[in-house]
């Protein structure tokens, strides 16, 4: 269900940065690729938490500019999901539902074609997207 499409090379990374016009630091690139390329929906802090183990000292203010640097160059979607009330950061940005592993808590993405949903809301409504929360939990495949 998870693909890391969104997954860049540093160069790739650093040409994009460029092309928004943020410097592309090596702090930056390398919290851009644990995120588009690692990470699955994660808070703020889990990011901040990653940069802690693997970067020498990041400040949270550099990670919280780089998540908002990334929403807004469109390479990450904030979300907001009813089970919890952290903000999460989403390297998929097209429309997509999401399944809560809720014995983990763990998100996983959902293809829209998956779920079909049609809302019928009657007149005076105009949907513009449908975001849906599935929960339950993750069946271990055997082999
Ligand atoms: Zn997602």
């Amino acid at each position: 269900m998870k693909s890391k499409a969104a997954c860049l090379s540093p160069q790739e990374i650093e040409i994009r940065l460029k092309e928004k016009g943020i410097q592309p630091t090596a702090q930056r690139i390398a919290i851009c690729r644990y995120l588009l390329c690692e990470a699955d929906h994660p808070t703020a802090d889990e990011v901040k938490a990653w940069a802690d183990r693997n970067l020498p000292k990041v400040s949270l203010a550099t990670v919280y500019n780089t998540l908002g640097t990334l929403v807004e160059a469109g390479l990450l979607k904030e979300l907001k999901l009813p089970h919890s009330d952290k903000v999460i950061y989403d390297d998929r940005v097209s429309d997509h539902h999401h399944f809560l592993d809720e014995a983990t808590g763990r998100i996983l993405d959902v293809s829209p074609e998956a779920l079909e949903v049609k809302p019928k809301l009657g007149e005076g409504f105009e949907v513009s997207g449908v975001e849906v929360l599935i929960r339950g939990r993750v069946i271990p495949t055997r082999k």
